[in-house]
């Protein structure tokens, strides 16, 4: 049954009897790494062909030299797979130069293209407005011939940038701007990434990826919503090339997140500026960078879901991205305990040591629990103690009573205080009768408190983010004046040994704190936030 509005298309496409089997594409340029709303795209090309048992291509559209890299288009093919989707084939625009070319003569002697010698700027210029139409190139009435032998000596390289371009002879009064002739082939010397100097023109994108989705025998060619005036323009190329079956484009809406910017162009200069460690900085929206702040590719395939196919433009709360994160991590991540500002505890009535039974997730029936070693002397969060505590307040106070996570209940006694009056130590009572999991001392402590050994822990550096976009002070203010420096803390933490010894990049909820994937780096235990515990998403 069709979910969205592009799967009512191709249910349609399919009952009309116009094709038998699916083909999609996901289609970027690589000038860049993904970022999040390309998987929003991965997700509808590949899952709309996975779901209506076709294929989808990888197709690179590379007829941009100036701005396309091999180390990009092996990013991409990485983080494709990352987020677990296989392609059928792997296509690149260039592969089609020559037929596209071939096409491209095709109209010419069909008196559909002419070489026009107006400049960029003058062809901006007679473009008209959306109420007035433009105006007619002197060049438009060139003869077949002549147009040919201009167009073969473009090819050549007899002339210079911007010199002369290919355009299609359209309607310049057309109420669709993208219809006032537009420029299909342009003069470009540059080293291509995969052809190198064998061209020196280049076919535009809206020429270019009909010819190439029908080469690949796309039958639905699904973008974003920029590209609907477009279509009149994929047709044209589709019906005057005499295409059959045409290939379907249908648009659909982009993602887009409060405080991430989605944009290649802007997130180059994050990277180029030095704003972000780089691609794969944690705060970044990109999938390389998600994966690194250790986001499962299935959070991010499960968000994409839900946030549901629309032809609406939107912005979605960034706190709704993160709450599916948690939701995912909730269910999926083991729990530890590590103290990000340790306030030491001296338990006076205690000695020696033993093992307490932890529980690794308490949501799965059969993940069981592991031995944490309780002592004498133990770490717990500062903010977990008050000398001044506000009313009802649940945590440790002078005579006041909490549970120690999996262990004891204990009353704080005394607290030590250095000159300046901060407290260096709180001492303590245990009750040998309150053991977690036997507790017959009857004694009632409403918090409960993580904590680790101070014998058995270890150093930890705790690293935290914020979003690196600014909430915007009013709708469509810049970027630039949004960006959040200030994005990235640091502290020295104390954790469970059991942090040290799993593999590195597993993702634990560390309780009371987040979640938060291991690291290592110069020998050193690095925790970095996935994402808080705290849920600020306004449903
Ligand atoms: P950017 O503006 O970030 O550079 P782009 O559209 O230029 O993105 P492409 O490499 O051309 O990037 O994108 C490949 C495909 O992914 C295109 O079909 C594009 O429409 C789609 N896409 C890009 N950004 C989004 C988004 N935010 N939401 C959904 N689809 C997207
Ligand atoms: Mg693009």
């Amino acid at each position: 049954m069709a979910e969205n509005f592009i799967e009512q298309f191709i249910e349609d496409d399919l009952a009309a009897g116009k094709i038998s089997a699916i083909q999609t594409r996901f289609p970027p340029e690589p000038n860049g790494y993904l970022h999040i709303g390309h998987a929003k795209s991965m997700f509808i090309n590949f899952g709309t062909a996975e779901k209506y048992n076709g294929k989808c291509n990888l197709f690179f559209d590379d007829t941009n030299p100036s701005k396309e890299k091999t180390e990009f288009v092996d990013a991409i093919k990485r983080d494709i797979l990352w987020l677990g989707y296989k392609w059928e084939k792997e296509v690149y625009a260039s592969d089609f130069f020559d037929t596209i070319y071939a096409y491209a003569e095709k109209l010419i002697e069909d008196g559909k293209a002419f070489v026009c010698d107006l400049s960029p700027e003058e062809i901006k210029e007679t473009r008209g407005t959306l109420t007035e139409p433009g105006k007619e190139s002197p060049y438009r009435n060139r003869t077949v011939e002549e147009n040919l032998k201009l167009f073969r000596e473009m090819r050549a390289g007899n002339y210079a940038d911007g010199e002369k371009c290919l355009r299609a002879k359209i309607d310049m009064a057309s109420p669709n701007v993208n219809l006032r002739d537009p420029v299909i082939y342009r003069i470009l010397h540059a080293t291509h990434h995969r052809t190198g100097d064998k061209w020196c023109i280049y076919p535009m994108y809206d020429y270019a990826h009909p010819i190439c989705d029908y080469l690949q025998g796309v039958t639905h060619s699904l973008c974003t919503l920029e590209f609907e005036d477009h279509r009149p323009l994929y047709d044209w190329v589709g019906i005057n090339l005499g295409f059959s079956p045409k290939p379907r484009q249908i648009e659909f809406a982009r993602l887009n997140l409060t405080n991430l910017v989605m944009s290649k162009r802007y997130l180059k200069k994050l990277v180029e500026e030095g704003s972000v460690h780089g691609w794969d900085d944690p705060r970044m929206p990109t999938l390389a960078g998600l994966r690194n702040r250790g986001i499962p590719a299935e959070a991010i395939k499960d968000f994409c879901r839900r946030a549901g196919v629309t032809k609406a433009q939107s912005e979605c709360e960034i706190g709704y991205f993160e709450a599916v994160v948690r939701d995912y991590l909730n269910l999926h991540a083991p729990r530890a305990m590590a103290v990000v500002d340790p306030l030491k505890l001296t338990i006076t009535n205690y000695e020696g040591e033993e093992d307490t039974d932890f529980e690794i997730n308490q949501l799965l029936d059969d993940a069981g629990t592991r031995k944490i070693k309780f002592g004498r002397e133990i770490y717990i969060e500062r903010s977990d103690f008050s000398l001044d505590p506000p009313p009802k307040y649940h945590r440790l106070k002078l005579g006041g009573y909490c549970r120690l996570k999996s262990a004891y209940i204990i009353r704080a006694d005394e607290a030590v205080t250095d000159e300046e009056g901060n407290v260096t130590e709180v001492k303590c009572t245990y009750f040998p009768e309150s053991r977690s999991g036997n507790d017959t001392s009857g004694i009632k402590a409403k918090g409960v408190l993580h904590w680790v050994n101070v014998k058995t822990c270890v150093d930890a550096e705790v690293r935290q983010y914020d979003h690196l976009l600014r909430d915007a002070d009013y709708s469509g203010q810049d970027f630039s004046e949004r960006i959040n420096l200030d994005s990235e803390h640091i502290f020295h933490a104390k954790a469970e040994p059991y942090l040290a010894e799993a593999e590195k990049g597993t993702a634990f909820q560390l309780m009371r704190t987040g979640y938060y994937k291991t690291a290592e780096e110069d020998g050193k235990l690095i925790l970095s936030e996935i994402v808080s515990l705290k849920d600020n998403f306004n449903k």
